[in-house]
């Protein structure tokens, strides 16, 4: 019965969602996630540092700048990720609520009613 309860509790890493697109459903829990990446850079020199998240906050591997020896770093979002970035990004599997979702259906309606007016205006309906 314990193990029960904490399986209920285990929070699901949505593992099944591929990172090669910017949003989908996750098949195992139903939530939409977006893949949003991000790079830590070095505050002094500005050069990408390697990275990785712990428990939800993404940290620079090491402790120290491996080109000017610097603490301080920033983290950047990347608003799409590249082959050259992918070696330092990190990516964080991002729940968007269920609010957001609806916006995203009343959307899709606009863009429906967008398109007779469209075609008026390319002259093909009278
Ligand atoms: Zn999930
Ligand atoms: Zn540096």
């Amino acid at each position: 019965m314990i193990f029960d309860f904490f399986k209920q509790k285990h929070e699901c890493k949505h593992t099944h969602v591929p990172i090669d697109v910017d949003e989908a459903y996750c098949t195992e829990c139903g939530a939409l996630i977006k893949n949003k990446w991000f790079l830590i850079r070095c505050s002094s020199c500005n050069i990408k540092r390697t990275a990785h998240c712990e428990y939800d906050i993404i940290k620079p591997d090491t402790k120290y700048c491996p080109n000017c020896g610097g603490t301080d770093f920033y983290i950047q979002e990347l608003d799409n990720i590249n082959f050259i970035d992918l070696h330092y990004a990190v990516l964080k599997k991002t729940v968007i609520p269920q609010t957001k979702r609806a916006t995203r259906q009343i959307w899709i309606e606009q863009e429906e009613t967008l398109i007779p007016q469209a075609n008026k205006l390319i002259g093909l309906s009278k």
